[in-house]
Order: structure tokens, then C-alpha cells, then sequence
């Protein structure tokens, strides 16, 4: 079943595809629906998995957010989804994003049941487990685009900012403090009170989590260098919703990013 999943997505790879078929709708209607609703369970299929790629499932998201943004997301069924995805899951992204409350993943992308994979973490930074989460997404259960989002005014960012030391959480923050590190100075001040700063360096975070990624997986790095999956990132606005994608290049290839080294 998972070989299966797997090669029907390695199949399907193809960029130009891609861009051939931008127009359309990814998540395909399940059969089912709970009995008395009138809403459709709408949720990924293997079929629907096996025809997304990178660029669509990048779409999705874009389009996803740009509903939420609106208060115009789909309708949906709960229920019926839960029962359509009871007996398998077709997921066209894994997400990594922040713990924090007002950046739910499934919501600001206006996702469904059996979507999206999502990794929460303070800060959004990378660590084994993570990434070995992202290798059974994208090389086991067949997800096509690794995004990383981070987000405005991130209390994590904030914390390694001003070099918050807390329990375990002194460790997470050490995490951040390459990207708080690869910002130049500009004689402005680099504390959290600045917010354009902690914003250079929850985006610089987000660009060297891309970077660790590829760098630290040879199972990813495989499969983005073959294009059989897209790796992007990405902003949240806590003021607007919107989610800003960083770049165009999908594979983080051409990144110029920070060449310190996030720790386990
Ligand atoms: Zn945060």
C-alpha cells in the first residue's frame, strides 16, 4: 500500500505538468457523505494525491490562505471527512510552523480532514524528530511540498532575542540563535522591542530551517533534487492572516542563507 502511494507519486513528478494543470481543483470529492447533511466530504485521495505536484500543492496553499483571508473558506463536513479518511490518509504537504495559538495551521490555510501533515514547534526550528517526521510524510505517505512558516511577532524569536534562558526552553531558543546572529547590524537595536528586527529573524530562521533541512536529510534532499517534492517557506501575518511565500525557488537551491549550523 505505502510502495504504492509512493511510486504513483514519483510517477507524477513532472514540473511542466504542473504548470499545465494549475487551474485545477486539488482536493477531489469523496464518494461518501454522512447520511442527512447536504455538504460533500471533500478530502485527498490517492488518485488526488497521485496528480498533485509541488507547484499545485503550493497552490493550494496559496489559495487555501487567500480564503481564509477573505472569510470565504469551504464548506465543510467534519463528520462525513473523518469517515471518508478513516481507512487511509493522502496528505499533499507537511507543514512546520510555531506552537503559537493564533497560526493554526488547517485554518489559515483552510484545510480539511487528512490535508495537510503539521509539525508544531515554538519558533518553527528543526530537530531529528521533525525531520524524520518530514521523511515519513514526503517518502512513505507520498506528500509533495515541505513548508516551513513562521510568523510576525513570534514570542519564540523574541525569546532568543533577548537571550531568555527557561528550563528546556533555554535549549529550543538555541536553536534560533543562528538566524538572530545572521542579521547585520544596523545600529538599530537588537532587542525584541524592535519589531522589524525579531520579523529579519523569524524570516532568516525560517530560510536557515530550509537550508538544515536539505542539508541533514539525504532522503529529502534526494527526492527535491529529483522534483518528485517542493520545499518552500513561508510568513504569517498575525495582523492580516496573509501568508507571504518567501521565494520561487522551490527546492531552497538558490537561498542565500546564514552558515551557522541549528543544533539537534
Ligand atoms: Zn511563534
Amino acid at each position: 500500500m505505502k510502495l504504492s502511494i509512493k511510486h504513483a507519486g514519483l510517477s507524477v513528478g513532472i514540473l511542466a505538468v504542473g504548470l499545465l494543470l494549475t487551474s485545477c481543483r486539488c482536493s477531489q470529492p469523496a464518494a461518501t457523505a454522512s447520511a442527512g447533511s447536504t455538504v460533500a466530504a471533500e478530502v485527498q485521495t490517492k488518485s488526488s494525491q497521485a496528480a498533485m505536484t509541488p507547484e499545485l500543492a503550493l497552490q493550494e496553499l496559496r489559495e487555501g490562505n487567500a480564503r481564509f483571508v477573505a472569510g470565504t473558506p469551504r464548506t465543510r463536513n467534519f463528520p462525513a471527512e473523518v469517515k471518508a479518511t478513516a481507512s487511509g490518509q493522502y496528505p499533499f504537504a507537511v507543514i512546520l510552523s510555531c506552537l503559537d495559538s493564533r497560526q493554526p495551521v488547517e485554518i489559515v490555510f483552510d484545510q480539511g480532514i487528512g490535508d495537510v501533515f503539521s509539525a508544531r514547534v515554538a519558533g518553527n526550528v528543526l530537530n531529528k524528530d521533525i525531520l524524520g517526521s518530514m521523511e515519513f510524510a514526503c517518502n512513505v505517505s507520498g506528500a509533495k511540498l515541505i513548508a516551513v512558516v513562521g510568523h510576525s511577532n513570534c514570542g519564540a524569536i523574541k525569546g532568543a532575542v533577548d537571550d531568555v534562558e527557561l528550563g528546556n526552553l533555554t535549549g529550543l531558543l538555541a536553536k534560533i540563535k543562528p538566524a538572530v546572529d545572521s542579521i547585520p547590524d544596523d545600529g538599530q537595536p537588537r532587542t525584541s522591542k524592535n519589531h522589524e528586527f525579531v520579523d529579519k529573524v523569524a524570516e532568516a530562521n525560517v530560510e536557515l530551517v530550509m537550508k538544515e533541512i536539505r542539508e541533514r536529510s539525504p532522503i529529502l534532499r534526494g527526492m527535491l533534487d529529483r522534483g518528485e517534492i517542493g520545499l518552500v517557506g513561508g510568513m504569517y501575518d498575525l495582523d492580516t492572516g496573509e501568508v507571504r511565500f518567501l521565494n520561487q525557488a522551490m527546492t531552497g537551491a538558490h537561498l542565500d542563507l546564514p552558515q551557522n549550523k541549528i543544533q539537534n
